[in-house]
């Protein structure tokens, strides 16, 4: 059976303690309201949007298809242009205890000959290093980040976006509860998808249904 809860976001960027900023950002892009943004994906980029927004005073909630965000995946490269955001965000420190900063970069070929060899980061004059990590450990960084700074309660996971629609001047989002198969619509000013693949069926709806899209899409 497929029920539907219709509920508002209980944020309000308003309650933040960094609600003078939230108010320039509001008046620089001409909200005149809070602003309230759902971010479907609890990956690497939608822990990355919900942390960087809350910096800037602006509250979102995560909405996670997976039933627990689980740390897996295998050990990446973190260039220094992506260091730099994450560093904005306070996550030097986290960063240093769970990966390695990488001091130097060669690919070799399986009999060991050097095809590229070159200092990454700060070894490069970077202002901030390269990391080697684990993508789960990395995830697990940002997802204790979010959990601590956004609340527990912003993290949802076991709901999966099956549908959105345009609601007034903002969008509800259709979410399938894992646990109990019921479906949550979820109303905000925004909703960011950052998961991949996107959704064909959902891709296809933004595409056909808004002229011109009502966003920009990177599948
Ligand atoms: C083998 C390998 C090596 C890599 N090496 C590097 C590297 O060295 N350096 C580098 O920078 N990058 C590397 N990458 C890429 C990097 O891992 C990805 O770019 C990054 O993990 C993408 O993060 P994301 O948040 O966009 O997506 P994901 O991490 O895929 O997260 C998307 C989340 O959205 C959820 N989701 C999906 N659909 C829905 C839905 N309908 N409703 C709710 N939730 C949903 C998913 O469950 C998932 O948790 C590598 C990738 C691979 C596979």
């Amino acid at each position: 059976m497929i029920a539907v809860a219709i509920r508002s976001f209980n944020i309000l960027a308003t309650r933040s303690t960094r609600a003078p900023v939230t108010a320039k950002l509001c008046d620089r892009y001409r909200v005149d309201a809070p602003v309230r943004i759902a971010i479907v994906g609890a990956g690497i980029g939608g822990l990355s949007l919900a942390l960087a927004l809350h910096e800037v005073g602006i509250e979102a909630e995560v909405f996670e298809q997976a039933s627990k965000v689980r740390q897996l995946g295998v050990g990446i490269n973190l260039q220094p242009h992506a260091i730099k955001v994450l560093a904005a965000l306070g996550l030097l420190p986290a960063l240093d205890r769970t990966g390695i900063r990488t001091r130097r970069m060669i690919y070799l070929t399986r009999r060991g000959q050097p095809v590229w060899d070159e200092p990454p980061g700060l070894e490069a004059g970077y202002d901030v290093p390269m990391f080697s990590i684990h993508r789960g450990k990395l995830q697990g960084v940002l997802y204790r980040a979010a959990v601590d700074r956004l609340g527990p309660n912003r993290i949802h996971t076991g709901q999966r976006l099956i549908g959105l629609r345009e609601v007034g001047d903002g969008v509800a989002g259709r979410f399938e509860r894992r646990a109990d198969g019921e479906t949550v619509e979820v109303i905000g000013d925004a909703l960011i998808g950052a998961v991949r693949p996107a959704p064909p069926s959902l891709l296809s709806k933004l595409v056909s249904d808004t002229h011109p899209p009502m966003c920009r899409l990177w599948p």
